[in-house]
């Protein structure tokens, strides 16, 4: 079985092939126009796609050593991300499969960003969690707590009720007159610095959900107020600000994934998304798995922020279910898991 992901939801345009659970290539091609604006322009990025969809799927192939007429299905993206993207990749897959008479997969990318754990990079590969598990799901426009108890049933435990954690970094990296996007800015700088330096406010939030916008403000005020002691109060105190702002985060992320985790007696425990790249965070889960006797997941580099293996390897799971979808399926821009 061979399957062709494809992945175009917000600034990434990717795509990979995957056989039988194994990956073959994943090519993604980052969309640097953004840069200027400190943020994703939605109208540019979907201009980008159309200009990168043929060439990156043509290289994923050829990567892969794989013809298209070898294809078994096109799995795709269909949500949620911004309409203009994914509507790119949509229309791209499902003219592909058409045309190949092959079956089309439509995926969710947030199970797909929890099930690039089950991506292979080679057949003795075999570190994958064990069902029921729980994951923190964290990237630029979510951060829930998901009981996954098989590759096509997962349950939303908790989730944030404003910002996601991914977007509080950027924007309080962008308050700090740092590039985009913030993440790995403040990962680099949070290395060098204290994370005790600062204290910023913990939302008290019921259950196992969590906000973040308290946080940003917090984060903007005390700046605002230390700034007018010192105006080269950031100069001075990069490392500090950043290594303080991401210790909160996590601090954050690991107080309810905890509580879920001790409440479900379940220590099987992965991360998935864009933040969990985030160096403190790989940390504390390590800590963690230390402390508290848990089996921890964290996925390559790669496969944290937007690729198309993890499409690819959510449409083989569904294609061992015959799980397909017809033509007529729309793009949608929202949705859960
Ligand atoms: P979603 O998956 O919710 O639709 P998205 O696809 O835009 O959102 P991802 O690509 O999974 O999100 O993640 C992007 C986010 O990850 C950005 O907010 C970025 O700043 C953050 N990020 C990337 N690397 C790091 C890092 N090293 N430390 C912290 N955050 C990071
Ligand atoms: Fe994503």
């Amino acid at each position: 079985t061979i399957i062709l992901g494809i992945e175009s939801s917000c600034d990434d345009t990717s795509a990979a092939v995957i056989k039988n659970g194994v990956l073959l290539s994943n090519v993604v091609s980052s969309q640097a126009v953004h840069e200027a604006y400190g943020g994703v322009v939605p109208e540019l990025a979907s201009r980008a796609h159309q200009q990168n969809i043929v060439p990156v799927v043509h290289e994923a192939l050829k990567r892969a050593g794989v013809t298209k007429e070898q294809l078994s299905a096109v799995a795709f993206t269909r949500g949620p991300g911004l309409m203009g993207s994914l509507l790119v990749g949509v229309s791209f897959a499902k003219g592909f499969a058409r045309s190949l008479n092959i079956p089309m997969i439509d995926v969710n990318h947030l199970q797909a960003h929890v099930l690039a754990h089950f991506i292979k990079e080679s057949e003795e590969d075999n570190n994958q969690p064990k069902f029921p598990f729980l994951c923190l799901l964290v990237s630029g426009g979510n951060s829930q707590i998901i009981l996954v108890k098989a590759y096509n049933n997962m349950e939303v435990l908790g989730q944030t009720i404003d910002d996601a954690a991914g977007e509080a970094i950027d924007k309080c990296s962008k308050v700090m007159g740092l590039g985009y996007p913030g993440g790995p800015i403040i990962d680099k700088l949070a290395r060098q610095g204290n994370p005790k330096a600062f204290t910023f406010s913990k939302p008290h939030i019921p259950d196992y959900n969590y906000s973040f916008s308290g946080l940003k403000t917090s984060f903007l005020y005390s700046l605002r107020d230390w700034l007018k002691e010192d105006p080269d109060f950031i100069e001075h105190h990069k490392n500090d600000l950043a290594a303080s702002l991401e210790a909160t985060i996590v601090d954050i992320l690991m107080d309810k994934l905890r509580k879920a985790a001790k409440n479900l007696k379940i220590n099987e425990v992965a991360v998935a998304g864009g933040v969990s790249a985030n160096n403190g965070l790989r940390n504390s889960f390590r800590e963690h798995a230390g402390k508290y006797g848990w089996n921890i997941y964290i996925p390559k580099f790669s496969f944290t922020t937007d690729n198309a293996a993890m499409i690819a390897i959510t449409g083989y799971y569904k294609y061992l279910d015959n799980d397909f979808c017809t033509i007529d399926k729309p793009a949608y821009s929202r949705v859960t898991i």
